[in-house]
């Protein structure tokens, strides 16, 4: 039983929407939605659960055990996934802390879904950025804070595995500072060295939180809190270094600043070992004190929709396949203004046809909730999304078009053509529907015509996701056959017949009216810019 998880939802589901409407901001204000952006192995899994167990959303972590000494855990789930290990797909995680209401949207972990992991970042209104003691800023947790300092996501950032040898904490903050501009302002600061945790200086209190180890993890760690006398006799040597190097931030201006943390330029510090539950408690406690509720979302026209306008929401995400028993396709809403109600018909805004949203669902790892109501900053399933796309907008009475959630740049081509001939039918209604969800992008141009059109990727795995589903899903096998263009470039529809005629350049129209010219390498742009010194050639950006 879980009451916390779902409490919410249920409460409100009982009540009537004219109570609720004009509690819409109020409720807008104790959401808070964020995402965890890290490197693979950095300890999101394991975060994840920690925060819901804390939030008694679930009761023991880890209670899926998987294969080959893994462990898996509940936000594991597809097939490919257990496969191998790693998380391709995205749910969301809902539980109520201290009065608020807090919206965790799962975020793929390997880089070949990073495209993924940009859609869900549009829907939050915060980030935790996830680092590894001991690697410090890996690849891919820089790629992802990219996207989120172009954004303007305030971040938090939490040094994980404490437990274990790992960096100085101070290099480390230099290391934050250097190589992402922001303002590293720890709010804990670690007694004891990577490796030999004892525990954190409180740098607001002054006093020492102390680290109780648990049996693996598996329950919540008490916590012990001392003040500065107690800790000095009890930690010697140890304590005072930590409150020096602590004294030493403040003096360099590394205190916490909200108004900096909120305009994304500086970024709270915890430190934690998020399997052994230490600092899961503090970063939910930053999470509701300083992390920001929504607040009005830009429309395509650039106007501002006010949270208590009618509802209006947007689809950051599209899974199928999620439940193998049903075979059925979720489409995740982000809900960005009014209250939601199951049952609600609303508009989609793309086709101005009517929406039924019916079958409402929370979904996360392989469960699911039937949610009656949602409030902005809030994550629901709708079942049944077939009518609906990546980056579609849904409202209610009150007009609205949020602008299209942009796409990375895909670095890997390949022709998709359907194994059996007779099955074309099926090939096309897969092919669109694979489009729709943003599984891959893709291109078609009257050249390759309509039976080999060509799928781009961010990564890969992209294609293997791809491939499998039609096999799977669509009853119609594929053959890919991999193309050796490595970049894309926006370019003009004057441009086409010229670039075409390049040697090593292609030109296709995507999905969403973008036209790509697509490269073998960097040289040849080059050398297409020489043939034609006016050309049309831009890179497609993440806006
Ligand atoms: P993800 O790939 O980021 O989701 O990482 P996981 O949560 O799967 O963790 C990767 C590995 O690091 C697992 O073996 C975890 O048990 C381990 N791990 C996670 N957090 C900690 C921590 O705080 N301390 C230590 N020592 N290990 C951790």
């Amino acid at each position: 039983d879980r009451p916390d998880s779902r409490g919410v939802l249920v409460q409100h589901g009982a009540t009537s929407s004219a109570i609720h409407d004009d509690g819409v901001l109020a409720q807008a204000a104790r959401r808070r939605s964020f995402a965890v952006i890290s490197h693979p192995d950095a300890g999101k899994s394991t975060l994840t659960e920690a925060l819901a167990l804390h939030a008694h959303a679930i009761t023991e972590a880890g209670h899926i055990n998987g294969k080959s000494g893994r462990r898996h855990t509940v936000s594991d789930w597809m097939e490919m996934e257990q496969a191998r290990g790693i998380s391709i797909t995205s749910a969301s995680l809902q539980f109520s802390y201290r009065d608020t209401v807090i919206n965790l949207l799962d975020t793929p972990g390997h880089a070949d879904f990073s495209e993924d992991t940009y859609r869900v970042l549009s829907a939050v209104d915060a980030a935790v950025m996830l680092v590894d003691a001991a690697k410090g800023l890996e690849a891919q947790t820089m790629k992802l804070f990219a996207v989120c300092k172009h954004r303007g996501i305030p971040l938090i950032t939490v040094v994980n595995k404490w437990d274990r040898p790992g960096l100085d904490a101070l290099a480390l903050m230099d290391e934050i500072s250097e190589r992402t501009g922001l303002t590293p302002t720890p709010l804990t600061w670690p007694v004891g060295v990577a490796g030999d945790f004892r525990g954190v200086v409180d740098r607001a209190t002054g006093e020492y939180v102390r680290f109780t180890p648990s049996a693996g993890g598996a329950h919540i760690a008490p916590q012990e809190t001392l003040d500065a006398d107690a800790a000095a006799a009890l930690e010697g040597d140890v304590w005072t270094t930590a409150v020096e190097e602590s004294d030493l931030l403040g003096a360099s201006g590394a205190d916490h600043d909200l108004e900096s943390f909120l305009a994304g330029v500086s970024t709270p510090v915890l430190f934690a070992s998020a399997v052994r539950n230490f600092g899961v408690h503090a970063l939910l406690d930053v999470l509701v004190d300083l992390a920001p509720s929504p607040s009005p979302r830009a429309a395509v026209d650039g106007t501002l929709r006010a949270i208590d306008d009618p509802f209006s929401a947007f689809v950051f995400k599209m899974q199928a396949g999620m439940d193998t028993s049903h075979r059925d396709r979720l489409a995740f809403i982000r809900v960005c203004s009014g209250l939601f109600e199951r049952g609600m018909v609303a508009t989609l805004a793309r086709t101005g046809r009517p929406f039924a949203t019916k079958y409402a669902q929370q979904a996360f790892g392989r469960e699911r909730t039937v949610i009656d109501s949602a409030y902005p900053g809030d994550v629901v399933g709708l079942v049944n999304g077939s009518d609906l796309r990546v980056g579609d907008t849904l409202f209610l009475d009150k007009p609205v078009e949020y602008p299209p959630l942009p796409t990375f740049a895909p670095e890997h081509f390949a022709v998709v053509r359907a194994k059996d001939a007779g099955k074309y039918k099926q090939f096309r209604k897969g092919i669109a529907q694979l489009e729709a969800e943003g599984v891959v992008q893709v291109l078609r141009s009257d050249l390759r015509g309509d039976q080999a059109p060509v799928l781009a990727a961010v990564g890969p795995m992209q294609f293997e996701v791809a491939e499998h589903r039609m096999a799977t899903e669509f009853n119609s096998p594929v053959s890919l056959e991999r193309l050796s263009y490595t970049l894309a470039m926006k370019t003009t529809r004057e441009w086409t017949a010229a670039l075409n005629a390049e040697r090593g350049v292609e030109v296709l129209l995507r999905g969403d009216g973008e036209l790509l010219a697509l490269f073998a390498d960097r040289w040849r742009v080059a050398s297409s810019r020489r043939n034609h010194p006016t050309v049309v050639l831009e890179p497609p950006v993440a806006a």
